[in-house]
């Protein structure tokens, strides 16, 4: 009886051992597959930021090509602007070369002029004269029919066709440079009124006059527009 019970004692013994060691081989095995599970869920991350490198990188490389794009387009530009800024010097220049001859042979013309500078007609006591106020040249009444608005005097002022079809800017700095005080003597060169185209005037309208025959083709002519 004691030896059967030694022997219970033994397998209970190595029964209790032997459920230590699977006790501690789950364990093991637990503890692995918590691993194994850690380590899946890191490759998928690695994975996931791979793809998004690649896509960053995608991206960027888009970008960096559309940033080039418009690199050369803005440069092209500039050379562009550049060219066209050379050609806008060489206008003004121009331009301001034009307004200084014209400037110094304006009083010349004051006196002397016979004629209209864009038709040529006669001056008469009917055909008067009329300052274009930008430029200061003479021309008659319908040459010098057209209006434009200036700056210093913020109102419209009779100018001829050429001023007129001036670019905007141009008008302006004509404006800006040309004295005001010089229109002043423009006063007596007056619209004429239709009473004095039916013959009805005084002598200082007479005053205004250079002379001039009443006849010949030129001188019928803007008459008859008037009408
Ligand atoms: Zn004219
Ligand atoms: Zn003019």
């Amino acid at each position: 009886m004691k030896g059967v019970n030694e022997e219970y004692s033994r397998l209970i013994g190595e029964k209790d051992a032997h459920i230590t060691k699977s006790e501690a081989a789950i364990h093991q095995k637990e503890a692995l597959l918590a691993v194994q599970a850690v380590r899946e869920e890191l490759k998928k991350k690695l994975e996931q930021a791979e793809v998004d490198k690649h896509i960053h990188y995608l991206r960027s490389t888009a970008e960096i090509d559309d940033l080039s794009r418009t690199k050369s387009t803005l440069e092209e530009r500039l050379i562009e602007l550049i060219k066209d800024k050379d050609v806008l010097w060489q206008k003004s220049d121009a331009l301001e070369f034009e307004q200084k001859l014209r400037a110094e042979e304006r009083w010349l013309q004051d006196k002397e002029a016979t004629h209209c500078l864009g038709c040529q007609g006669h001056f008469t006591w009917w055909l008067r004269r009329h300052h274009c106020r930008l430029c200061g040249r003479i021309f008659c009444y319908y040459c010098s029919n057209n209006f434009v608005m200036t700056k210093h005097s913020g109102k419209k002022e009779r100018c001829c066709r050429e001023c007129y079809t001036q670019h905007s800017a141009v008008v302006e700095r004509f404006t800006e440079v040309s004295d005001p005080s010089a229109k002043s003597d423009d006063v007596a060169y007056d619209i004429i009124t239709e009473k004095e185209a039916n013959g009805i005037y005084d002598s200082d309208s007479l005053s205004q006059t250079t002379g001039g025959s009443l006849e010949g083709e030129q001188d019928t002519r803007p008459l008859g527009a008037l009408v």
